[in-house]
């Protein structure tokens, strides 16, 4: 049987009491392993959320129609009953007004959006998006955890481990510091300057690193021996263009701020190479 406080508990976490119940819960849980282990969990759960699920600005149409499907609703509230919101209740769907006309649901179509969310409340239209929002982004971590990769390397002296311009000092390196041999090659001449190398840990790979500069822009191009998945296509993901490639068993990933032009011409020249 869950404890009479949890749901307290749970608001407490969310900022959402005062200050003597705040203190009331923190004596509370002091003695309470269940609530303990129970804020341990929802703190857990939000850092997850937040190292795992990239910020992602909703498009200015969906906005719109968010904001217009919540006045449809608090128009078809008004008039009716006054009810107290309970925003952690789940709340119900209502049913369609019968006057409206019943479109069949498409994806990616306005009329699916509009009919999907038509009979919801503002709680569950905002989970609803949530999921919409976020499903896409968790069932594949790759692109996230490579541009996290990415921009944890651009951090004071995480760029490079071992500091060359030559092939021949970067590749044995990678030998005793990671899983895969990938291709190292200087292409200077074509503005691809090499200038070292690097071990990061990327899906479960100790993956090597070759790090090239072109301008004043990094590119970052990642490799792991994760043969039997199939790689995401082409994304950009906060600024960062992401192009993936096949060679053998090793997978490619190269990420950078520089242009697609930019970083497709050093794709080409890796392949070339390979
Ligand atoms: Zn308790």
């Amino acid at each position: 049987m869950q404890c009479a406080e949890s749901l307290r508990v749970q608001a407490y976490f969310d900022r959402e009491v005062d200050a003597v119940s705040a203190t009331e819960i923190e004596r509370h849980t002091q003695h309470c392993s269940e609530c303990r282990a129970l804020l341990e969990d929802i703190g857990s759960t939000r850092t997850t959320l937040r190292r795992k699920i990239p910020y992602v600005a909703a498009p200015p149409a969906l906005r719109a129609q968010i904001l217009r499907a919540l006045d449809l609703e608090s128009a078809a509230d008004q008039g009716a009953q006054t009810v107290t919101p309970v925003a952690t209740a789940p709340v119900a769907p209502k049913p369609r007004p019968a006057a409206r006309p019943v479109h069949a649901p498409r994806w990616g179509g306005r009329a699916f959006w509009t009919g999907a969310f038509s009979g919801m409340g503002g709680a569950a239209l905002a989970a609803a998006l949530a999921f919409f929002l976020v499903v896409p982004v968790v069932m594949n971590p790759l692109p996230d955890d490579l541009v996290s990769a990415h921009v944890r390397s651009l951090m004071p002296d995480h760029l490079i481990d071992v500091v060359s311009t030559d092939k021949h000092t970067v590749k044995p390196w990678f030998a005793g510091h990671t899983d895969v041999s990938p291709v190292v090659a200087d292409f200077e001449a074509q503005g691809y300057k090499l200038i070292g190398g690097r071990a990061d840990y990327i899906d479960h790979y100790r993956s090597a690193v070759v790090v090239y500069q072109h301008g004043s822009h990094f590119i970052n191009v990642f490799t792991w021996g994760g043969a039997e998945r199939r790689l995401p296509a082409n994304t950009t993901r906060s600024g960062y263009h992401m192009a993936f490639w096949q060679e053998g068993d090793i997978q490619y990933c190269a990420v950078s701020d520089t242009s697609w032009d930019e970083m497709l011409g050093l794709v080409r020249l890796m392949r070339e190479q390979a």
